[in-house]
């Protein structure tokens, strides 16, 4: 038997119900705490002890329990399947899959004609006959301490998409003429969820913009390192998600890691792998702490992880970009380099012209003195002391023609092994005199190369005799040629001094020496240059202070073949 009373709340009290929950909607909390601060309202405003939604979502089937009395508890559980149609459900889970797919005739009792369910005495079995299948069927609603119940199917362009049930200890709580007005604020719950997600996803694609747009900006900057680039990405990246309060962001580089500030490790993590230049580099990463959720809500949207992966492509343009730059940097600052050495050069070459004939007339007239006779003692050792300095400024004012490559390489085909041996052959004996253990490892099948001989030779002996004077106190010195598909190394390596990153800046200025006045003239490595630089090959140095030096010339092959082709 029902009892009816008057309706106890107004429509106007439901309409300002309805407010609240779409302006609730509008203010963009999660989903967790709208569903919270949604289930609140509904209890205090019907009176009724617990609230059930169940809904089918975007991205999942979720259920949603709520109580406040005695105190609050929530309950939140993610469905992978649809939750409303499992193969072992209990008689309610049946009736409630078959309710929220409109499978009752309204025109029956105990129904609305929207579809809704409700009963005052939920102990008593359900009998009625199932639209879809015409069969009659009781249903024990075994709703435990619940007497009475109210489902309300939520409907979405026509669609069922879930229920909305009210749960009273109360016998006989609601009132046949309040269902309407329930049933007009589940419609309103279900806008407000839409309206949530539109806003919600709105919402996400302006913070994604605004990391991406951030980015960019900072990129810009010439002066910005990448190292203050990257730290700067992290930092922005939390605000970006979900919950930016929350969140904590990385990036891993190159064995490098940039944290966002008060970086927590977190137990739900989000990634994206940095890839630049066809390789691996690291990767972008947000966290949030489990103990921040309480709920087991997803803590991503879809729409994060492809932000995150923009942010890894925009990482990866970056290092591209900036070593694109920084090669260009280099190749500009060896084209200056070079120039300079030229210019230099074509002053030494002016110099050495100028010096070539006074001296020729010291030393001249400084051997024609020796001849004089009677000369006393001192005398004689003056005029030697004259000979061998001005013997020294020729052999200064020879490099110095070698150096502004005055003197014309007379190239032809020649083998580097060859070179190697002939030009060791002077030096084997000296070698072995300061206590330096002379080593050669020479490739066996090494290509002939076009080139000066004499001239190559000056090289090596340039190299080996800095070597030689890099070990005072003797040691290993290796001398190694090396075929490759389009070039033949020379490689000298001493197990010497080494050099300062400062000494090894300027090894190639000319009369640039770290030796005293007489050892030294500075110019043996710019002379070096200007032969290597002559046979389009190039020169690699490693040194390190105090474990040795080495230096690698490399001379191109091409060249044979141009000569083979012209003649
Ligand atoms: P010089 O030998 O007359 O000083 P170079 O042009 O041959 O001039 O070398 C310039 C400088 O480079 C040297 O003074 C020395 O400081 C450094 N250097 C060259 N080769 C070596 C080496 N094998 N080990 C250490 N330092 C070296
Ligand atoms: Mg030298």
């Amino acid at each position: 038997m029902k009892i009816v009373s008057p309706p106890r709340k107004l429509l106007t009290e439901f309409c300002a119900l309805s407010m609240k929950i779409l302006r609730l909607a509008n203010r963009g909390v999660s989903r967790i705490e709208f569903l919270r601060e949604v289930s609140k309202m509904l209890i205090h405003f019907s009176g009724c002890d617990a609230l059930v939604i169940r809904k089918k979502d975007r991205d999942y089937n979720y259920y949603w329990e709520a109580k406040i009395q005695p105190q609050e508890v929530f309950h939140f559980k993610k469905h992978e399947d649809t939750p409303l149609s499992s193969t072992c459900e209990s008689d309610m889970e049946r009736f409630y899959r078959e309710l929220s797919q409109g499978h009752f005739d309204p025109r029956l009792p105990f129904f609305t004609k929207h579809g809704s369910f409700w009963t005052g005495n939920a102990d008593q079995p359900v009998t009625f006959t199932s639209k879809k299948d015409e069969k009659k069927r009781s249903y024990r609603l075994k709703a435990g301490e619940y007497k009475s119940l109210l489902l309300i199917p939520l409907v979405v362009d026509g669609k069922n998409q879930g229920l909305l049930e009210y749960k009273s200890k109360k016998p006989h709580f609601f009132h046949e003429q309040e269902i309407e007005f329930y049933e007009g604020v589940a419609q309103t719950f279900e806008a407000a969820v839409s309206d949530r997600r539109a806003q919600a996803a709105l919402r996400e694609r302006v913070k994604e913009l605004a990391c991406l747009y951030e980015i960019s900006r900072i990129t810009q900057h010439p002066s910005t390192s990448l190292e203050e680039i990257f730290q700067h990405i992290a930092e922005l990246l939390p605000r970006a998600f979900q919950y930016p309060e929350i969140a904590a962001a990385s990036i891993l580089l190159d064995g490098h890691t940039y944290l966002s500030p008060g970086f927590r490790k977190g137990n739900y993590n989000l990634k994206a792998e940095i890839f630049a230049n066809g390789k691996s580099r690291g990767f972008v990463e947000v966290l949030y702490q489990a103990g921040n959720f309480g709920l087991e809500e997803e803590p991503f949207l879809k729409e994060e992880q492809s932000l995150l992966d923009g942010v890894a492509k925009q990482v990866s343009l970056i290092i591209e970009g900036k070593k694109a730059e920084e090669d260009k940097q280099k190749l500009q600052n060896q084209l200056r380099h070079a120039d300079r050495l030229a210019t230099i050069g074509e002053l030494a070459a002016g110099v050495a012209h100028e010096l070539n004939e006074p001296l020729g007339n010291i030393l001249g007239f400084a051997q024609l003195a020796k001849k004089s006779p009677d000369l006393p003692k001192q005398t004689e050792k003056d005029l030697d002391k004259i000979v061998g300095a001005s013997l020294h400024a020729r052999e200064v004012v020879k490099k110095l023609l070698i150096f502004a490559r005055q003197m014309p390489a007379q190239k032809t085909r020649a083998n580097l092994n060859q070179i190697v041996n002939d030009g060791l052959y002077f030096l084997e004996s000296r070698c072995s005199k300061e206590g330096i253990e002379l080593r050669r490892h020479l490739s066996t099948d090494l290509p002939d190369i076009i080139a000066d001989p004499a001239q190559i030779n000056q090289v090596l002996i340039n190299l080996v005799v800095n070597s030689i004077q890099a070990m005072p106190e003797g040691g290993i010195l290796t001398v190694r040629t090396r075929a490759y598909s389009n070039h033949v190394s020379l490689i000298v390596e001493d197990t010497g001094v080494g050099m300062s990153e400062e000494v090894k800046k300027q090894i190639f200025i000319p009369f640039f020496t770290t030796k005293e006045i007489g050892r030294g003239t500075g110019l043996g490595l710019p002379v070096v240059h200007g032969i290597v630089t002559s046979h389009g090959g190039s020169i690699q140095v490693d040194s390190e202070k105090g474990r040795g030096t080495r230096f690698e010339i490399e001379l191109p092959l091409t060249e044979v073949q141009d000569v083979v082709e012209n003649h």
